[in-house]
C-alpha cells in the first residue's frame, strides 16, 4: 500500500508543472461544466415551463376572448329582432361586423396548439365544430325572426333565437372546458387563473343573458312566461353565487387597490343598477306586459352596466399574461445569465492557463536554460522575457549571480594569471613552463629548448644597481617575446635566465635562430633610466631538441642546461647545441659551440 502511494508520488513528481497544470485547467472546465449543466437544466426547464404557461394562458386569453365575442354578438342580434324587416341598413350592418369577428376569433382556435397536452382528451376540432354549427344554426333562427314583419313576430321566436344564441355559449364552453382540463392537468399552477379567468368570464357571459332571457317578451310587450321567470332568475342566482366565489380573489397581482375598485364598480354598476334594473323588469313582467321600458331602451341602459364586467375580465386576463410573461422573461434572463458566467469563467481559466504558461513556467524554463548557461560560462541572452514582478525579480536575481560569477573568472583569472606569470618581465614563470614541458607530447622529437642565460649580469647589477638590472630584465623578456611566434613559450626560468619552448621545430633552425636572437640582444641598446648611461648584454644559449612529456622534458631540460653550461664554459656570448648523436661519454665533444659546429660542417 505504501510502496503503492509512493509510487504515485513518484509519478507525480515526474509529471511536469505544465502537465499538471493543464490537469487541473481540464479538471477545473470539466467541474465548471458540470456545475453549470446542473443549474442549466433547472433553469432551462423554468425557461421551457414558462414558455408553455405564456403559451396556454396567451391561449385561454384567445378562447375567453371567443366567447366574448359570440356573445357580443347578441346585442345587434336583438336589435335587429326588435325593428322591422330591413329596417335599419346601420343595425345589418353592425350585425354583419359582430359576426364577422365573432367567426375571425373563432377561425383562430382552429391554429393547432403549440403546446403539448394530454392525448387523453376528447376532441377539441369537434367542439369548436360543435360551435361553429351551433352558431350557424341561431344566426339562421336570428335572421328568420327578423325576416317576420314586426306584427307577426310572435316573442317564443324572438326568445327561441336568443335561446339558440346563448346555447352557442353553452355549446363553446365545451372548449373551454377542454382548455381548462388541458392546461392545468399538466400545469396545477394554471389551476387558479384559468379557473378565476372562467368565473368572471361566465360572470359576463350570465350578465349579458340575464337580458337576454327576458327581452323577446319586453320587445313583443308580453308578460313574461315561467320559463322566462325561471331561465332569468337561474341566470341571477348563478350570478350571484359567482360573485360570492369572486369574493376575495386576487384580480391584479401586487395592485390591490385596483382590484378592489374594479370589484366595487362591478358591485355598484352591474349588480347595483344593470341588475337590480333586469330584477324590476321581471317583476313587471310577471304582472303584465306593460314594462317600464322598450327592449331598445333596455338594451341602451343595461349594456353600459356589463363594462365593468367586460373590464374585470380585460384587466384580469391582461394581467395573467403579464405575469407569465414577466416568469418567463426571468427564466429566459437566468437562462443567459448561466450562460454568460460559464463562458465568461472558462474564459477567465483559459486566460488564466495561458497566462501562468506565458508568465510563469516559459519564464521558468528560460531561467533553467540560463542558469545552465551560467554554469557553463555561456553568455546569457534574452533576457526579461517575463513582466510579470516575480518573474522579473527572478531575472534580477539571475542578472546579479552573472555579475557575481563574471567577477569571480576575472579574480580566478588573474589568480592564474599570477600564478603564472613572472611578475617582473610577464613573461610565463618557471613553472608554467614546467607545466607546459610536462604535458605529454603529440609526437617525438618535435620541440627545441633554448636556455638563455645574461652573461656577467651580476656586474650589471653590481654597475648600475638593481633596478637597471630589473630593467634589462625586462627589455630582454620583452625582446625574446617579440622575437617568438605566438605559439613557442618565452619563460622565465631563474634570475637571469630565460627560457624559449620552440614548437614544430628542428634543431638545426633552432641553433640558427639562437644565434640570430643572440646577436639581435648584443645589438640591441638599454638606456638605464636612472643615469641616462646606454649599455647592452651578451648572452649564452644552450639548445637541445626532444620531446615534452615528463621524461622527455627532463632529458630537454637536462640537454638545454648542459649546453648553455657549454656555452658559458667555452668564454660566453655564444651558442652551444646539445648533440646527443655523438658519444655520450665526450662531453666536450658532444657540445659542440652552434658557430664552431656550424663552420665545421661548412
Ligand atoms: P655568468 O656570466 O656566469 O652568468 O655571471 P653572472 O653574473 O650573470 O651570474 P651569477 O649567477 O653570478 O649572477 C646572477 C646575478 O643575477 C645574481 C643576482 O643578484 C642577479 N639577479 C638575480 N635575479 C635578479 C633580479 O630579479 N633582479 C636583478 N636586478 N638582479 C637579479
Ligand atoms: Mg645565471
Ligand atoms: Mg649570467
Amino acid at each position: 500500500m505504501d510502496n503503492r502511494i509512493g509510487k504515485g508520488i513518484g509519478l507525480m513528481n515526474r509529471i511536469t508543472l505544465e502537465g499538471k497544470l493543464l490537469f487541473a485547467t481540464v479538471i477545473v472546465a470539466f467541474l465548471t461544466l458540470v456545475l453549470t449543466v446542473s443549474a442549466l437544466i433547472p433553469t432551462y426547464e423554468s425557461y421551457r415551463s414558462t414558455h408553455d404557461n405564456l403559451l396556454a394562458v396567451e391561449r385561454f386569453q384567445q378562447v375567453l376572448e371567443v366567447a366574448t365575442h359570440m356573445s357580443a354578438e347578441r346585442g345587434p342580434a336583438n336589435d335587429i329582432m326588435a325593428i322591422e324587416p330591413d329596417s335599419s341598413a346601420p343595425a345589418t350592418e353592425r350585425l354583419r361586423v359582430f359576426r364577422r369577428i365573432s367567426d375571425l376569433a373563432l377561425e383562430a382556435l382552429d391554429e393547432p396548439l403549440a403546446v403539448d397536452v394530454s392525448s387523453a382528451l376528447p376532441d377539441l376540432q369537434k367542439a369548436i365544430d360543435d360551435t361553429r354549427d351551433q352558431l350557424r344554426k341561431a344566426r339562421e333562427g336570428v335572421d328568420r325572426v327578423a325576416a317576420t314583419p314586426l306584427a307577426e313576430r310572435r316573442p317564443q321566436d324572438v326568445q327561441g333565437a336568443i335561446g339558440e344564441m346563448i346555447e352557442v355559449i353553452e355549446t363553446f364552453q365545451h372548449v373551454v372546458d377542454w382548455h381548462v382540463a388541458a392546461f392545468t392537468s399538466r400545469r396545477p399552477e394554471l389551476t387558479a387563473p384559468f379557473l378565476t379567468g372562467r368565473m368572471i368570464s361566465d360572470m359576463r357571459e350570465y350578465g349579458g343573458r340575464a337580458a337576454s332571457q327576458i327581452m323577446g317578451p319586453i320587445a313583443t310587450r308580453q308578460p313574461l312566461r315561467d320559463s322566462h321567470i325561471t331561465d332569468a332568475n337561474r341566470t341571477i342566482g348563478r350570478l350571484l353565487e359567482l360573485r360570492t366565489l369572486m369574493q376575495g380573489q386576487k384580480i391584479v397581482s401586487d395592485h390591490d387597490a385596483l382590484s378592489a375598485k374594479l370589484m366595487k364598480d362591478v358591485d355598484t354598476i352591474f349588480f347595483g343598477s344593470g341588475l337590480d334594473l333586469v330584477k324590476i323588469l321581471i317583476e313587471q313582467g310577471k304582472i303584465s306586459g306593460d314594462y317600464s321600458i322598450s327592449a331598445v331602451d333596455l338594451t341602451r341602459n343595461y349594456v353600459p352596466t356589463l363594462q365593468p364586467l367586460a373590464r374585470l375580465r380585460t384587466v384580469f386576463l391582461d394581467d395573467v399574461v403579464k405575469r407569465y410573461r414577466a416568469q418567463h422573461d426571468a427564466a429566459s434572463y437566468r437562462l443567459a445569465a448561466i450562460a454568460v458566467i460559464t463562458a465568461s469563467a472558462l474564459a477567465v481559466l483559459l486566460a488564466l492557463f495561458r497566462s501562468i504558461r506565458l508568465h510563469m513556467l516559459d519564464p521558468l524554463l528560460t531561467a533553467r536554460r540560463q542558469i545552465i548557461a551560467l554554469a557553463e560560462g555561456n553568455a546569457m541572452t534574452n533576457l526579461g522575457v517575463s513582466k510579470a514582478p516575480e518573474m522579473r525579480s527572478l531575472f534580477e536575481a539571475l542578472e546579479l549571480l552573472r555579475g557575481k560569477l563574471d567577477e569571480r573568472a576575472e579574480y580566478e583569472a588573474r589568480l592564474k594569471m599570477q600564478a603564472e606569470k613572472d611578475g617582473l618581465t610577464g613573461v610565463w614563470n618557471r613553472r608554467a613552463l614546467e607545466g607546459f614541458g610536462n604535458a605529454p607530447s603529440e609526437r617525438e622529437e618535435d620541440v627545441c629548448l633554448m636556455l638563455i642565460d645574461i652573461d656577467h649580469f651580476k656586474t650589471v647589477n653590481d654597475t648600475y644597481g638593481h633596478l637597471t638590472g630589473d630593467a634589462v630584465l625586462i627589455e630582454i623578456a620583452s625582446l625574446l617575446q617579440s622575437a617568438m611566434r605566438p605559439t613557442d613559450i618565452v619563460a622565465r626560468y631563474g634570475g637571469e635566465e630565460f627560457a624559449v619552448l620552440v614548437s614544430n621545430a628542428d634543431l638545426e633552425a633552432t641553433a640558427a635562430f639562437a644565434e640570430e636572437l643572440s646577436s639581435r640582444i648584443q645589438a640591441h641598446v638599454i638606456r638605464d633610466a636612472e643615469t641616462g648611461v646606454d649599455l647592452s648584454v651578451t648572452v649564452s644559449i644552450g639548445v637541445a631538441s626532444g620531446a615534452c612529456g615528463t621524461e622527455g622534458w627532463r632529458q630537454l631540460i637536462a640537454s638545454a642546461d648542459e649546453a648553455l653550461y657549454c656555452a658559458k664554459k667555452q668564454g660566453r656570448n655564444r651558442t652551444c647545441v646539445f648533440d646527443d648523436e655523438a658519444d655520450r661519454d665526450i662531453v666536450e665533444n658532444a657540445l659542440i659551440p652552434f658557430r664552431a659546429r656550424r663552420s665545421a660542417s661548412l
